[in-house]
Formats: C-alpha cells, structure tokens, sequence
C-alpha cells in the first residue's frame, strides 16, 4: 500500500489508508487511545479500539510522544460532537487496524507543540532539529522558500541568470570584519569569505552577463544586532547593465509588490509608489535613514516600504572606524564603488563631503533592507574615489583586477541587494531574525548544536602553519 500524506486522508473516508509520521500527542483513555499523528502536511486524530486490533492497541500502550510510526487505517466520520474545527482534518479520524513503531524518541527537551518562542535560545538552537517540529516554524521556513522561489521565477521572466559566485574568495570591503580561511597550498595567505558577492557581480557585467541575481550567502565578522543574522545572512544579490537608477528601483518595487500581493495577500502596502526622500529630509523628518512610515504601528499587516536616496557619497571617518586600515577622513557612505551623481563629480575636487552618491537604500517599517547603487564604470573615476579614501598603492593594488577589468570595455551598471532573511522576517511577523533561519548562529555567534566554533587539531594547525598564540585564560571552551 502506498503511503498517503495526511492532507489528503479527508478525501478518503470510508477507504483504508497507509500513514506515517510522527506521534504529536498520545491520550490514554483506558480502554481507548488516541494518537494524534503528524507529518509534513497536517495532524490527524488516529484511534486505536481493542475490539478492532487487540495487537494495535498493545503496541499503542507501549507509543509515547513523538516516536515514529506507521499505521493502517480505516477513514471514518467523526460524530458531531467529536468535529474540530481547528483542524483541518477535524471532521474525520483513522481507525486503526495495524500498528508498527519504526522508532522510539526520549521524551523532548521542551514541548514542541506549543509555541516555542518561550523557550531559552540555547536549548531551542542546541535542538534546533526539534524545534524545526514545531508548525509556526515549519512554516516560516515554508514562506522563505516560497519567497526565494517567486523571485527566482519573477527574475527568471525578465531574462535574468542565476549565477553564483565563490565563497572562498578575497576580502571585498562592505565596511565589516572579513571572516578568514587559511590556505594550506599558500601558508601565510588567506582567503575571505565574501561579505557579499560586490565585485563578482561588477565582473559579471563586464562579463558581458548583463542581468544577474543570486540568493546570496553573506559573511561579516560583527557581534550581533537585532535585526541582522549574526556571521552569516542571505541577500537577493542583483546587478543589470545599460541601465540607470530608475530602472532598479522601479523592478525592485514591482516585485517585491507582486511578491506581497501573491504571497502574504493579507498584508497591505502603505504607499504605491513607493515614497522616495533624500537622505538629508529622512535624517531632519525622522532622525534615521530608514524611516518608518506606517500610519498605524499597531497594525501587523502594514508594509510600508520608502526608497532613500541622494546619499553623501563619503562620511566622515572617526579614528576607530578608519576604513579598512585607510589613513584619510573619508569612508564611502555605502561602498567605494558607488558612483556619484553626474553633477556632483567636480565636487569631488573641491568639496569631497558635499558630493551625493547614486546609492539607494530601501526601508519598510523603519527596518532598512536593503541597499546598493548605480557603480563607477570610469576607471579613473574609481581610482579617485581610492585616492579620496586614502588607499596608499598598496591597498589600491587590491583592486588592481577591477580597475584593469574596467580597461575593457565595461557597460554602465548597477543593482541593489536586498536582504532576505530580513524581509521575510517582517513577512512572518517576527520579532527575531532567527525564527525564518533554519540553523542560525546564537546572539552570542556561536552554533549550540554543532558546537562551532571549535578547536581544531594540531595536525591541522601544523599542515596550515599557524600557532595558537593565546594565553590560557582567554581561551573560551564553547
Ligand atoms: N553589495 C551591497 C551590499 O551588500 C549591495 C549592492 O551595492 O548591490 O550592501
């Protein structure tokens, strides 16, 4: 007999089924048991009577939640006063005529059927493979999926290509720490793991590619914040040629709106279009930059999703957050490959502080989720922006493959990142980034069910030619 996902047994009354899952709850009431059944799709109430299998109702004695089975049962209504309506399968029940365990469970660190979110963040992320049981997060890892499948489809119908790029790679600047990854074939040499895929995407346009998107893996070395994945988020990355700003704001809001509309239809979008406000109005008006423009706050179903625009294309550098090692008074405001408005480029002779970037930040309910920018295809443009941050020849030879890349004909380019971790976040109604992450690290970046980081061997250390130079009480055994 085939098996038969639970979803569909309430098309089956009256006919035998084959169904396998896990025991959500198990009631003893004496004569009669009651297994509540759960896979994939849905829960069904299962009863095991001695008077129809004495057999199953011994090995029914034996279940306890949460062990594996699989039963053979016949679909019957339920009485009238047996109906729940709470459950999709509310109507109807399994009477069993055959009972097997497949596997046995110990009883669960915390209970998964109620709303874990209670629950301290060690035991859940130490059990992560359980909590993943629980329905609210089963179905915000549904909605993540479905969100990552209707953009890779939206993209893919304006001709689009999904490409991805490498994971050990050189460090590429967003501003953060760089996570570093040892090379044994290079001692002394490191890769970096990619704090987002900025100038593989660049590459791909002088590649000739022209529309690329990848749901990309994002690494930054940072301590954690609230609304960002400590060490390791995922971005919708995108980048398109022969294009101007417009054109990628107007393709972002177009579908992320369908997006919503296909998707969560409950939500509702504040604005259409989308308010666009200069940097310098969202600072004086809301005191950020990422305003937050919901006219009722209360409302859980409010999206209202606001461009910023007409960065400053430097900000000023404080002693500590010097860029990168750079020596000068400036940062890029977003990344040194942004480009600044037409205009504004002679300011870069005269009043460097005053020149505006073609950067766009996207906000919704004063989260900002996203960014990025019309890029630099002069390459003497970008050397000037290296210059104006103090890159000394050295650093500025890091980047020697964009601007030698940027001597063959390169198309005008541009695109925006958007964060998916934190939009369906906002999607879900979740307090914490973590609830729409199957695996996420703790707030304290470490992985409690893995127990990463970790030492590693000396064998491994000695092959990559690297001492552990820290003293006794700094080590911290996770
Ligand atoms: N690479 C940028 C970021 O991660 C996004 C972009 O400029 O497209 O913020």
């Amino acid at each position: 007999m085939n098996r038969t996902l639970i979803k569909d047994t309430i098309n089956k009354t009256e006919q035998e089924v084959l169904i396998k899952g896990w025991v959500n709850i198990r009631r003893d009431h004496g004569k009669l048991i009651f297994l509540d059944i759960r896979d994939r799709s849905g829960l069904i109430q299962a009863v095991i009577n001695p008077k129809v299998s004495a057999e199953a109702h011994a090995v029914a004695s034996e279940i306890r939640n949460e062990y594996v089975v699989e039963l053979i049962g016949k679909i019957n209504p339920r009485g009238e006063k047996q109906i729940n309506l709470d459950l999709e399968t509310g109507k109807i029940e399994i009477e069993v005529t055959g009972l097997k365990i497949i596997n046995g469970a110990k009883p669960l660190p915390f209970d998964i059927t109620s709303d874990t979110r209670t629950v301290s963040e060690e035991i859940r992320l130490k059990y992560r493979y359980l909590d993943l049981r629980n329905e609210r997060m089963k179905k915000n890892l549904k909605l993540r999926h479905n969100v990552i499948q209707f953009i890779r489809n939206y993209l893919m119908g304006l001709d689009f290509t999904e490409i991805q790029t490498p994971i050990l790679t050189k460090s590429t600047p967003e501003g953060a720490r760089d996570y570093l990854v040892p090379s044994r074939i290079y001692p002394g040499n490191f890769f970096a793991l990619p704090q987002s895929p900025q100038q593989y995407k660049q590459l791909l346009m002088v590649g000739g590619i022209e529309r690329y998107f990848q749901i990309a893996p994002c690494f930054r070395d940072e301590d954690a914040r609230a609304d960002r994945s400590p060490g390791e988020f995922y971005q919708l990355d995108l980048e398109m040629s022969f294009v101007e700003q417009e054109d990628i704001l107007e393709l972002t809001e177009k579908l992320f709106t369908d997006l919503v509309k296909t998707l969560t239809p409950e939500k509702h979008i504040t604005f259409s279009p989308w308010p666009r406000i200069t940097h310098k109005e969202a600072k004086a008006k809301f005191g950020n930059d990422k305003p937050d423009m919901r006219k009722d706050k209360n409302d859980p179903n409010e999206l209202a999703f606001c461009w910023v625009l007409d960065f400053p294309l430097f900000t000023e550098q404080t002693e500590e957050d010097f860029f990168h090692g750079a020596g000068d008074k400036w940062g890029p405001s977003h990344h040194m490959f942004t480009a600044p408005k037409s205009e504004d480029i002679p300011l870069l002779d005269t009043d460097p502080g005053k020149a505006r970037g073609l950067q766009h930040d996207l906000a919704l309910n004063g989260v900002e989720i996203g960014g990025g920018s019309i890029r630099i295809h002069d390459p003497k443009i970008q050397e000037k922006i290296f210059d104006l941050i103090g890159f000394t020849k050295k650093q500025k030879q890091r980047f020697n493959h964009m601007l030698e890349a940027f001597e063959y004909g390169v198309p005008p380019h541009g695109g925006i990142a958007p964060g998916i971790d934190r939009l369906v976040r906002i999607l879900a109604g979740e307090e914490k980034i973590s609830e729409v992450i199957a695996f996420p690290l703790s707030g304290s970046v470490r992985d409690p069910m893995m127990g990463s980081p970790s030492d590693v061997s000396d064998k491994q250390l000695k092959e990559l030619h690297i001492k552990v130079d820290l003293p006794k009480e700094k080590k911290i055994d996770i």
